[in-house]
């Protein structure tokens, strides 16, 4: 894949970089390990006035880093500016709560014969950061952020198809303050990443995207006894039953399909409804998804731009190609758009089937599937019928049901009433194949943290 910025709306090359020479990736490891040297030093103080200090920024250049985003990935530039919003929220979250996360977790020491006894979190070292386009600020400050403030560096080899993003991002956190090093942008391939992750002085990785990506990356690691943090795929359920205000849920099935152009890992996929409310659903959410503006994603009144790649549009026009060939009903799009450039409607599907692929895939674009379901025991078992556990929603007004649904959807998330999304605040990542670890919250900044105990007699 080249290193390049090319456009969603046009495929048009925008601009084209060279790929970094091993050589050039050695040094910048250097760099890193030098620079961890120095930070680990440092106080929470000081790394949080460095942090407050890139939260500025973004939020001075919100403008013009949205613009780029919109540019590189096609998202709707209103959107990017809020990720870029997002970014500096993240910042300041953590230079305000790092040093509370990581202080020493005390111990009974009597129990254990000392004199004093405690946990230390420390940081462990250079950290590799491999990301995807799809939030391209967002997901590499996920990682960013806090691994800055426990003190680690970070190396970022993000998606082929954002190298200026990137760029901004390893650019930013030196113009706030940090070393040189601390945080760097290494513009490689995905071929390249296993010299970083094999080089001793990289201590551990953080991957998000795909489940091969996470398969490739995890399995170099686990030869290398590195620690890793795997935020892959998703295929959400959003479950609507019979109690659910349908006209809100209709409502948010819309944003939470189609957020980002529906290219998400939490995107709600699979919409599961009971069959007393299944065609009143249906009918309120295909008008919603109808009503849709797709466009020009610099344009105000845009919701759906291009898709970020070209083999992007074609792999979800060949999902749904697949089901309407084995009698999947398709009631708003199904069509991708003319032109150049990589379009694809808001696309409501209904009678899926288990041989369709869409029935096990994720579909990565605006493409719903509707699955119709007779009790909230099949809508439960529906829900977890995936290879994921990224996140879920289900919507009920019954206390009970509520309750047993926290308990029963095998899912990283589970939100009420209410869409998936990722807050500083509270923890994110999945099960099953949609990988291990945390990120966001206290447990994210743990997560690259030798928690030494400590025994003093
Ligand atoms: P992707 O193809 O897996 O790419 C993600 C990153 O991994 C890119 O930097 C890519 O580099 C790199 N990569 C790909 N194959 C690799 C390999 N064999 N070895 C090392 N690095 C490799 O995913 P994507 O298409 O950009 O993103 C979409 C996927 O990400 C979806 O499945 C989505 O659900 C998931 N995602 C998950 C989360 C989450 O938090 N769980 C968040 C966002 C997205 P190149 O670009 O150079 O190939």
């Amino acid at each position: 894949m080249p290193i390049a910025t090319i456009s969603p709306v046009t495929g048009e090359v925008l601009k084209k970089f060279e790929p970094m020479t091993p050589d050039q990736v050695d040094a910048a490891i250097g760099r890193s390990a030098e620079a961890f040297r120095a930070l680990r030093g440092t106080s929470f103080g000081q790394r949080a006035a460095w942090m407050r200090a890139a939260a500025d920024l973004l939020e001075a250049e919100q403008d013009d880093v949205g613009a780029l985003i919109t540019r590189e990935m096609g998202k709707p530039l209103r959107a990017a500016k809020a990720e870029v919003a997002k970014c500096a929220t993240a910042c300041r979250f953590y230079a305000e709560h790092a040093e509370e996360f990581l202080a020493d977790e005390p111990a009974d020491a009597e129990a254990v014969g000392a004199h004093r006894a405690y946990g230390r979190y420390q940081p462990l070292g250079p950290v590799l950061a491999v990301m995807p386009w799809n939030f391209p600020l967002w997901q590499a400050m996920r990682f960013a952020a806090p691994a800055l403030m426990a003190g680690n560096t970070g190396l970022l080899k993000h998606a082929s198809n954002v190298p200026q993003t990137a760029l901004y991002m390893g650019e930013l956190f030196e113009r706030a303050g940090f070393s040189a090093g601390a945080f760097q942008t290494l513009l490689i391939g995905s071929d390249a990443v296993e010299q970083v992750l094999t080089d001793p002085r990289v201590r551990a990785a953080t991957l998000t995207g795909s489940e091969p990506a996470g398969r490739a990356v995890a399995a170099i690691a686990g030869r290398e006894l590195k620690k890793t943090v795997l935020e892959l795929g998703g295929s959400d359920p959003f479950v609507v039953l019979p109690s659910a205000d349908l006209d809100r849920a209709a409502q948010v099935a819309t944003t939470a399909r189609c957020q980002n152009n529906g290219q998400s890992c939490i995107a709600a996929k699979r919409f599961i409804v009971h069959t007393d409310v299944y065609d009143e659903f249906v009918e309120k959410f295909t008008a919603r998804m109808s009503e849709l503006t797709v466009g020009d994603p610099m344009a105000d009144g845009t919701d759906i731009g291009p898709l970020a790649t070209e083999q992007g549009r074609d792999d979800v026009a060949a999902q749904v190609a697949d089901a309407v060939d084995k009698g999947a009903a398709v009631r708003c799009g199904g069509r991708r758009g003319e032109g150049g450039g990589w379009w694809y409607p808001p696309t409501v599907v209904t009678d899926l089937t288990p041989r369709m692929r869409m029935y096990a895939e994720e579909v990565f674009g605006p493409v719903a599937g509707v699955y119709r379901v007779s009790s909230y025991e099949e809508a439960v078992a529906l829900a977890n019928a995936t290879p994921f556990g990224l996140g879920s929603n289900a919507w009920t007004t019954d206390p009970h049901e509520r309750r047993r649904l926290v308990d029963d959807l095998e899912a990283g998330a589970v939100f009420i009433d209410g869409m998936v999304a990722s807050y500083p605040q509270l923890p994110f990542g999945g099960v099953k194949n949609s990988g291990y670890g945390r990120e966001l919250s206290a447990a994210g900044i743990r997560e690259f943290c030798n928690l030494k105990t400590v025994w003093i007699g």
